[in-house]
């Protein structure tokens, strides 16, 4: 990481339950810290932990006990207006809604230009196939003519996450399968949405867990080894 950048992350002591089920924690006690820049890559099974985490880190709910810190100040002490600011999580579903592709990735900044907005789907790789959409960036995606593949959601919640500018990025990776050509834009958008960011990556792709600075392994709610990609 870059001295003085933003994004460092801190659990502390933190542990978590979903409801009654206090004997099976979702998360025991666990502590980490992740400097400003950091890739972390989350793995582990199915009902492991790991979207526990990101949820955590993205305040969908408050810890149980101890603390989490976004650049030294305690989640629980943001606004919601700072934490989504600082903080953007993005989802296997990347959520699109009835608007044009325009507004979609001004979502999170409405204020910005259309200048802007075809600069974040340019780096992002997605300012092509919306060109060919019959509307361009008009196009309304609940109509028809509208529909774009799983890949293409996937770059426009990219460029969306791009245009927000946080410093920390949370990605749910999906795990459904795009042809190699739509994965290989969906990993150039990916790194590029990802540079100079702090990053928690729940990886489904081989390749983001090699390419990652840090990979944690999530077991029954604990973090069972954690190094990088060529320790593990
Ligand atoms: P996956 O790879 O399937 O997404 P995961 O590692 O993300 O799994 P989590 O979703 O974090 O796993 O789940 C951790 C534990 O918490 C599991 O035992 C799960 O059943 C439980 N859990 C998750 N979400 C809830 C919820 N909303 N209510 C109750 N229990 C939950
Ligand atoms: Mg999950």
């Amino acid at each position: 990481g870059v001295p003085g950048a933003r994004g460092r992350i801190e659990f502390d002591d933190v542990a978590f339950g979903y409801g009654a089920d206090v004997d099976r924690p979702a998360l025991h006690p666990l502590s980490l810290d992740i400097p400003p820049g950091q890739k972390v890559a989350l793995v582990g099974r199915t009902g492991a932990g790991k979207s526990t985490i990101a949820k955590l880190l993205a305040r969908f709910y408050d810890v149980g006990t101890g603390a989490i810190r976004l650049d030294g100040v305690d989640l629980r002490e943001l606004t919601d207006a700072d934490l989504r600011r600082e903080v953007t999580m993005i989802t296997q579903e990347a959520f699109l809604f009835s608007g044009t592709v325009a507004e979609n990735i001004a979502l999170g900044r409405p204020e910005a230009s259309r200048a802007e907005v075809e600069e974040a789907a340019r780096r992002l790789g997605a300012d092509e196939f919306i060109r060919s959409l019959p509307e361009g960036y008009e196009t309304d995606l609940q109509k028809r003519g509208g529909r774009v593949s799983s890949g293409q959601r996937q770059l426009i919640s990219f460029a969306r996450a791009f245009l927000a500018d946080p410093s920390v990025l949370i990605l749910d990776e999906a795990t459904a399968s795009l042809d190699l050509p739509s994965e290989r834009r969906v990993q150039r958008g990916l790194e590029e949405l990802l540079r100079g960011r702090t990053a928690l990556v729940i990886a489904h792709r081989l390749s983001t867990v090699l390419d990652a600075d840090r990979v944690l392994v999530i077991d029954e709610g604990r973090v069972v080894e954690d190094g990088s990609p060529a320790e593990l």
